[in-house]
């Protein structure tokens, strides 16, 4: 044994000394007041959502004082709580530490991106049975992170209230470091949520970078050491496939909802897209436990940006080099899927992390509405693909939708985790994976249909009926404004009774345009697969409503006109405006993901646009996003008059 790993477990012994000398102080005062109340252990109670309270928090007391909130209280252990991933409030007293008996001999598993241990039960280990072990003194004495987990390691996943013995490994001047030689950007380790790395980029040991004066990114020095490694072959196919060059002589120019533009300028714009990553989120290392470890933290839900561009590009287009390119990501993610099931199946536990699988649920939808109209344009094996797809979506989907891991909501009539996800979770993170779920919902039904079977109708049913709880709720939370017909809800759903006035709720935290933005994209998913769960002409007018007058109509705010961040009804920006607090989000003229709603209000994109000059407006909408947008607006107009359309292409 070595010295110091001697020391260690000395210095530890020591400590637990010292630990029943007090545990016996503490069951003696327990003695004390076991007599005086009939508790026995310290309680944790739990009420809606991922929040507990454990005896002497003083939230605890006003909650349990009111016989209302109570009767939707219970307890919960703390095993319970681990396994949930429900935490203590801050308010709560520090007790986690003493629930637990940390044994310094007990396993733990070994992460294979970041230097980091969990515990047997962490709610966060994926793949546990291909994990290397060590114990928990040996961790502790190599510096590894314990129960540490998320993109910066602020997160918490287990060993609650561990207390060190050994100080954390940090990075050293060896650590490999990546980027450009662009003096403004920070170096990071491969893996790190900030970094999008490119074949070109350069990988260095830490010291010769600053030697030349780089810094290190902050989010990689707290989270610490990666113990992973990308091989050179895989580093070589990062970034774009190539880069776009603009024919001599053209510079781009603003594209028009009424207009269709010239074949020149479309094949030019999908020649930009296709010179677009295909969006695979997480790193290749040379461990594909460290690859799937960065998937589960990587981001998915606005959804992923140059998806959204292969996909707006496809429907507005019809060229199949665009819908080639949406299975790119299609593919990988399907057989991730197959490779690592536990693993996509943790992902899509909650509708945050659904959207993983847009492209496989869009490319299969579009398969099958092709094979449906015009079957000589696909293939069998095409058609096989897209089925394929689908039955994997179902096996990631089914525990999470069709309730194998919880009991039933009794309002919802859903697995309990998810509608208490639902009533928690933040709408702009969670609609693009109730889209995901319209989406492959509405392929199922073509499959069902080409199939001629009704086979699916159970399966569709239920993925009908979750999407559609989801928006029910969103509209228990939302309002429709009558003083200007513009839909409006809050950041996330809050639970408390507004304050009313003139009939109009006011929120306590109005969502912010750019986060409405992005919720709303999931609502265009909805209204395009299954408008009738909500997602209708009627919301979308309200939408485009409410967007619309958010951007031409000033507001007063400390005495002074302006156009308002967050997107309010004329009543809540009157009675209490919400850019005028701390944190509240500026405007910002020509968005692009609104552009779609010129189909539902014309002029829309104008409006948008409204702030800016007619030099910048020009200047902003001949943009590559901004071109894109305003064609997939033609196409969002053409399917409200006609369903049957796939792209488009059709109409040329
Ligand atoms: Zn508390
Ligand atoms: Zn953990
Ligand atoms: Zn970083
Ligand atoms: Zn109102
Ligand atoms: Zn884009």
């Amino acid at each position: 044994m070595s010295q110091e790993l001697h020391r260690f477990q000395k210095s530890y012994y020591m400590s637990t000394k010292r630990f029943f000398l007090l545990l016996k102080v503490a069951s003696l005062a327990l003695c004390a007041s076991l007599l005086a109340s009939a508790t026995q252990a310290q309680e944790i109670w739990k009420g809606e959502g991922k929040k507990a309270h454990a005896e002497g928090c003083p939230r605890l007391e006003t909650m349990l004082a009111d016989p209302q909130i109570k009767a939707k209280m219970s307890q919960i252990t703390p095993k319970d709580m681990m396994s949930e991933r429900i935490e203590l409030c801050s308010k709560c007293p520090d007790i986690m530490a003493k629930l637990f008996n940390y044994d310094p001999k007990m396993k733990v598993y070994r992460d294979a991106l970041w230097f980091r241990v969990h515990a047997e039960n962490c709610p966060e280990l994926i793949l546990k049975e291909h994990k290397k072990t060590m114990t928990l003194a040996e961790a502790d004495l190599a510096g590894a992170r314990i129960g540490e987990s998320g993109q910066s390691g602020r997160t918490n996943c287990c060993f609650f209230g561990y207390q060190r013995q050994h100080p954390q490994k940090k990075l050293t001047d060896e650590t490999l470091l990546c980027g450009n030689d662009n003096k403004r950007n920070v170096k990071h380790i491969a893996g790190c949520h900030r970094y999008w790395p490119d074949r070109t980029d350069m990988r260095r040991p830490l010291k010769d970078w600053v030697a030349d004066g780089f810094k290190v990114c902050d989010h990689c020095i707290e989270r610490g050491p990666s113990v992973a490694s990308i091989t050179d072959e895989e580093w070589a196919k990062l970034g774009t496939p190539f880069e776009f060059v603009a024919p001599s002589g053209w510079s781009p120019t603003a594209f028009f909802p009424d207009r269709r533009p010239s074949q020149e300028e479309l094949e030019l714009l999908i020649q930009e897209t296709l010179a677009k990553s295909n969006g695979i989120q997480e790193l290749q290392f040379t461990d594909p436990l460290a690859s799937m470890e960065n998937f589960m933290v990587m981001r998915f839900f606005f959804p992923v940006h140059n998806w959204l561009d292969f996909y707006m590009a496809y429907r507005a287009t019809g060229d199949e080099r665009l819908r080639e390119k949406l299975l790119e990501s299609a593919r990988h993610y399907n057989q991730l899927a197959k490779t690592f099931p536990s693993v996509a199946q943790a992902k899509a536990s909650t509708p945050e992390g659904i959207p993983f699988m847009l492209t496989m649920a869009a490319s299969a939808r579009i398969t099958l509405q092709l094979a449906l109209k015009k079957p000589d344009s696909v293939s069998p094996e095409q058609l096989a693909e897209a089925e394929d797809f689908l039955k994997t979506m179902y096996l990631v989907l089914h525990p999470t939708c069709e309730g194998t891991r919880s009991k039933l909501d009794q309002e919802m009539r859903i697995p309990q985790e998810l509608a208490d996800d639902f009533r928690t979770r933040a709408f702009n993170r969670s609609m693009n994976g109730i889209g995901t779920l319209g989406i492959f919902a509405a392929a199922m039904e073509d499959l069902q249909t080409l199939k001629n079977t009704n086979q699916f109708q159970k399966a569709i049913q239920q993925y009908q009926h979750v999407a559609g709880e989801y928006i029910k709720h969103w509209f228990s939370k939302s309002h429709f404004c009558d003083k200007n017909g513009g839909f409006y809800y809050s950041y996330k759903p809050e639970d408390k009774a507004y304050e009313k006035v003139d009939g109009c709720p006011i929120f306590k935290r109005p969502e912010d345009a750019g986060h409405y933005s992005h919720t709303m994209q999931g609502v265009v998913f909805l209204y395009e697969s299954a408008p009738e769960l909500g997602a209708n002409d009627q919301l979308m007018t309200a939408v485009a409503s409410a967007i619309y007058h958010n951007s031409t109509t000033k507001i007063q705010r400390h005495g002074e006109a302006v156009l308002s961040g967050h997107i309010e009804c004329p009543t809540m920006s009157q009675v209490d405006p919400y850019g005028s607090k701390r944190g509240g989000h500026q405007y910002s003229p020509a968005r692009e993901r609104f552009y779609v709603l010129e189909a539902f209000k014309e002029g829309m994109i104008d409006g948008l646009c409204d702030p800016l000059s007619s030099e910048e407006k020009a200047a902003a909408n001949s943009e590559y996003d901004k071109r894109l947008a305003t064609l997939y607006a033609q196409y969002a107009n053409a399917i409200r008059k006609d369903r049957s359309l796939i792209h488009l292409g059709e109409r040329m």
